[in-house]
């Protein structure tokens, strides 16, 4: 990047895009290096707090206002906190399969309605997908902390300005919950322990954004408009949208995956991202429409048109939605959106993903377009979360100051309540049953 060039990019700090700063999203090659912050953000903390699992972790819902959390997980903590969860709780905890390019073993828990069939679980929620959108982990982590912390008590949370009792954190349980809260743990560690703003995982032969790397539209040179003002991905290793060598390249994204093949039922997936005050409902490759089945992405005809915001002549397309869908998206977005907002009196907007900047692979618009692109699977709406906002390091400000951790805790806490207070207005799709057969099943 020409010194002109940066200057302007710090200038512009301000206009951030969710997850790239802009020299990032123009596709230029921005490789950002930490000195000295203009200010302080939050620590990363040394040592387990969580003791092994020994200790379990609490949010600040479930705490009397004015608590405060004053320092990040590191990812042994991650860990040690959801093996706390476990041990306090009760809740089972899983592995999956693939292990990472470090050697990481990735892991998650299931929180909920009592029935321990796969076909019982309706909601994904992860985090951690890009390393140094810093507070992602530990905000998922609060908010099942949370959940658990009110059932015992019998009691309901409390996020800033949002209250909710303890029948709604009994609705919301009974919504059986997957989370996985470090999808990324190659590239947290390493944005840990250099602060040098990393996006993407450690892959040795080319570092992966883990978001473009799902099978959605992933070959986006054959599937966009060329030239686009925002590239929905990169060929190049050096950028940090390189999506990979092939969809699904990444033991990190097989993992995600994997969760959502064994988990049939899924209905409702959010992946918790930072920052923009955004809440992203589908689709994310282009605008929506609802009157023409056949401009899908399915459809190669299409190949070379998507992506242009607003269309121009040669590069019309629009993404079709039902009607239904697109109203039960947004209005489950809308209330995230004004939930997270009330809670810290800060700015969230719902919106559809494209009106961001139009992007390949990402895991909401895979998790949605599983249905479509294959019948026999059950409908996924996928959502990304946009918590937080630009944090004072001008070298990175993915790294919140403390002030602005604690007020994603509370955000994002009532961001997942109404998420998944709306998700069961919306509907979980068919009644749980546990199959009379299966492995995961209990003898009865
Ligand atoms: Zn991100």
């Amino acid at each position: 990047m020409h010194i002109s060039q940066f200057l302007a990019f710090l200038g512009t700090l301000a206009a951030v895009n969710a997850c790239l700063l802009p020299g990032e999203a123009e596709g230029g090659h921005l490789h950002a290096k930490r000195r000295a912050s203009s200010a302080p953000t939050v620590p990363i903390h040394a040592g387990d707090r969580f003791e092994g699992g020994a200790v379990a972790p609490r949010g600040l819902g479930s705490q009397p206002a004015g608590t405060k959390i004053g320092v990040l997980m590191n990812t042994v903590e991650i860990k040690s906190a959801v093996r706390g969860l476990v041990r306090q709780f009760g809740i089972q905890m899983f592995t999956t399969p693939d292990k990472t390019s470090q050697g990481a073993t990735m892991f998650g828990g299931k929180v909920g309605n009592g029935l321990d069939c796969d076909d019982a679980y309706r909601v994904y929620l992860t985090a951690g997908v890009h390393a140094r959108e810093r507070g992602a982990s530990d905000n998922l982590i609060y908010f099942i902390s949370d959940l658990l912390w009110a059932q015992r008590l019998g009691t309901g949370l409390t996020y800033g300005n949002m209250k909710y009792t303890h029948d709604d954190v009994l609705i919301v349980l009974s919504t059986g919950i997957i989370f996985m809260p470090l999808v990324n743990p190659d590239g947290v560690k390493y944005d840990q322990a250099t602060g040098n703003c990393w996006r993407k995982n450690r892959n040795p032969s080319g570092a992966v954004d883990l978001n473009r790397n799902f099978d959605f539209l992933w070959d986006y040179e054959t599937a966009f408009a060329p030239n686009l003002d925002t590239p929905p991905a990169s060929s190049d290793p050096d950028e940090v949208i390189y999506h990979g060598t092939s969809a699904f390249s990444e033991p990190e994204t097989r993992n995600v995956k994997w969760v959502m093949d064994k988990y049939p039922k899924l209905r409702w997936y959010v992946d918790l991202h930072s920052y923009s005050g955004s809440v992203l409902y589908p689709w994310g490759d282009d605008t929506n429409q609802v009157s023409d089945p056949k401009q899908s992405f399915t459809n190669p005809d299409y190949d070379g048109k998507r992506g242009k915001i607003p269309d121009t002549s040669g590069h019309k397309y629009k993404e079709y939605i039902t009607k239904p869908d697109w109203d039960a998206a947004k209005n489950v977005a809308t209330k995230v959106a004004s939930g997270m907002k009330s809670a810290a009196k800060r700015k969230y907007d719902a919106r559809q993903s494209a009106y961001l900047y139009p992007s390949s692979g990402t895991s909401a618009d895979y998790a949605f377009s599983r249905s479509v692109a294959n019948g026999n699977l059950n409908k996924l709406y996928g959502f990304t979360i946009e918590f937080g906002f630009g944090g004072p390091d001008i070298y990175c400000s993915f790294y919140p100051s403390v002030d602005q951790f604690h007020d994603s805790i509370l955000e994002t806490g009532a961001g997942f309540m109404e998420f998944l207070l709306t998700a069961s207005q919306e509907g979980l799709g068919s009644s749980r049953e546990c199959p009379s057969e299966g492995p995961s099943c209990p003898a009865s």
